[in-house]
């Protein structure tokens, strides 16, 4: 049995690593082909070493308490590789009316789970903070189950204020979306837990927290909430090529610099096959496919086979971000922000171009030589997406414009880089949920063929892991139940 795998980003690797091993621990004889149009593996992965500082360009760490990017790392070595946060300087900044204040702390996961910080910030007025406290008192709604934009639940649960100067700067750094169209059944599921069982947002963080501490001690882990590797998150990316390169040709073959342009069903019913067309006229014959490129591209391809699937993977939106690093020397920065932190983030309320900024040689070890400063900006999302599109030498100069006004750094950067991630980020918005249903009951009809990545069930590198690994691992049912398997 044999099955192509399109897109080499993180999902498509993970999914490649994990077929192979299901398949042999089932003593299956799978064979797999993985395509990617670039010609380096990683997709949004991204890491660029330059004079001793190391950049990410894409995402630049992952959260450890989901489990799948942590186990994965340690399943490829690279355990003893893992890098936590700068435990001594750990605060994070927000910008409240044009200023850099500090943010509560306990909020930086996104909703209180410490009061004190809360109620004695000066970001938040008294009725902002009694509002806020409400929330261990407001009955929750009956529920139909019906899906809500982030914004009104968190309106609703915290009040105005608490929404707009807190939780929606957090949540944008996520996702680069609008609060008002992002579900939160797709987006934080684990909120509408926390309101159903203990009737209080705070009350659920307090328990949840408990439980994690009860937990780290009994595994008896040190990791920081967010994790990512010693010489930058491409680590991962190698050492999965690395393993996939192992595996003897006839069983694994990695093909970059390649695009998928059309695929057809050749033979349908219970055991079809697949016609994968690449860029260079050559074709592909597969026993089963997974898409796992953005879901327009998905669309794309699908459209041949099943419009109705194809218009509801183009309904999935995807924003444009773009970051940007600069470096500077140490003693040029001395009358600027001390950087004691892990950087800021600014509401859309304060009406600036500039998103979110991560002191990047604060937050990690082994980014900038010690010597040297290394900061990384975010710009573009929903609605400031043009942004992405100017040139090089603007977006710097933009950028330096901010960092002037917020931290009073006036000296140039000795080193600038921007990285342009165009329709790059999607947006879960509300009734994403239903959309998936409606994919997944269309695709039944066609066994072996599955779409996967972060354009599904969570965009972090925990989640498109785990998708890689549960599409992984349906293929292998599918193989397993689809009779004509040889062992
Ligand atoms: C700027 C930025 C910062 C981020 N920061 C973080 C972070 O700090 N932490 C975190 O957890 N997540 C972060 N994310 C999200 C995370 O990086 C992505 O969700 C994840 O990497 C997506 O992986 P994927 O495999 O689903 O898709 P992709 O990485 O997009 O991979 C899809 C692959 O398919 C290939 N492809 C497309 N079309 C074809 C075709 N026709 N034929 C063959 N190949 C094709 C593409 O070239 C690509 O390599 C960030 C994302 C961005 C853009």
């Amino acid at each position: 049995m044999n099955v192509t795998i399109v897109g080499g980003g993180i999902a498509g690797l993970a999914t490649a690593h994990s077929l192979l091993k299901y398949a042999d621990s089932e003593n299956l004889p799978v064979s797999c082909t993985l395509v990617e149009r670039a010609q380096y593996f990683g997709g949004k992965i991204l890491t660029e070493v330059i004079d001793d500082f190391v950049i990410e360009g894409g995402p630049d760490s992952f959260l450890s308490y989901k489990p799948w990017g942590v186990g994965l790392c340690r399943e490829l070595g690279l355990g003893d590789r893992l890098m936590g946060t700068n435990t001594h300087y750990h605060r994070t900044y927000v910008l409240f009316n044009g200023r850099l204040r500090e943010f509560p702390e306990g909020l930086v996961t996104l909703a209180p789970s410490q009061s004190l910080p809360l109620l004695t910030s000066p970001l938040l007025s008294w009725t902002g903070k009694l509002r806020l406290m409400m929330d261990l008192f407001i009955s929750k709604p009956s529920t139909d189950g019906t899906d809500e934009s982030l914004a009104s639940f968190f309106r609703r649960r915290f009040g105005v204020e608490v929404f707009e100067r807190l939780i929606e700067p957090l949540m944008t750094g996520i996702y680069a979306g609008d609060a008002e169209q992002l579900s939160l059944k797709a987006t934080f599921p684990r909120f509408i837990d926390f309101e159903q069982r203990y009737g209080s947002i705070i009350k659920g963080m307090l328990a949840s927290r408990r439980q994690r501490m009860k937990t780290n001690l009994g595994a008896n882990t040190k990791l920081t909430t967010f994790v990512t590797l010693r010489g930058g998150l491409s680590e991962m990316v190698r050492a999965l090529i690395s393993s996939l390169e192992k595996v003897e040709k006839e069983k694994m073959l990695l093909r970059n610099g390649v695009s998928v342009t059309g695929m057809t069903q050749l033979v349908s019913g219970k055991n079809p096959k697949y016609e994968i067309k690449l860029g260079n006229g050559e074709s592909l014959v597969s026993d089963a496919v997974v898409l796992a490129t953005p879901a327009f591209t998905a669309a794309d391809l699908l459209m041949p086979l099943d419009d109705e699937i194809a218009e509801q993977l183009r309904c999935i939106p995807y924003t444009s971000t773009a970051t940007v690093s600069l470096a500077y020397p140490v003693e040029s920065l001395s009358h600027a922000h001390a950087l004691d932190g892990f950087g800021f983030v600014i509401p859309r309320v304060e009406n600036r171009p500039l998103v979110a900024s991560t002191w990047t040689s604060t937050k990690w070890a082994h980014r900038s030589p010690n010597d040297h400063a290394l900061l990384r900006c975010y710009l573009g999302g929903v609605g400031r997406e043009d942004v992405v599109r100017r040139d090089d030498h603007d977006i710097i100069r933009l950028v330096q414009g901010e960092l002037r006004d917020i931290l009073g750094i006036i000296s140039d950067p000795v080193l600038s880089r921007v990285y342009r991630w165009e329709n790059a980020i999607p947006q879960y918005l509300v009734g994403h949920l239903d959309r998936l249903v409606k994919i997944e009951e269309r695709l039944i009809q066609y066994p072996g063929l599955c779409v996967t990545g972060s354009a599904y069930r969570g965009v972090g590198l925990p989640d498109c892991i785990h998708e890689g690994e549960l599409t992984a691992k349906k293929m292998v049912d599918y193989f397993l139940a689809s009779g004509d398997v040889k062992k």
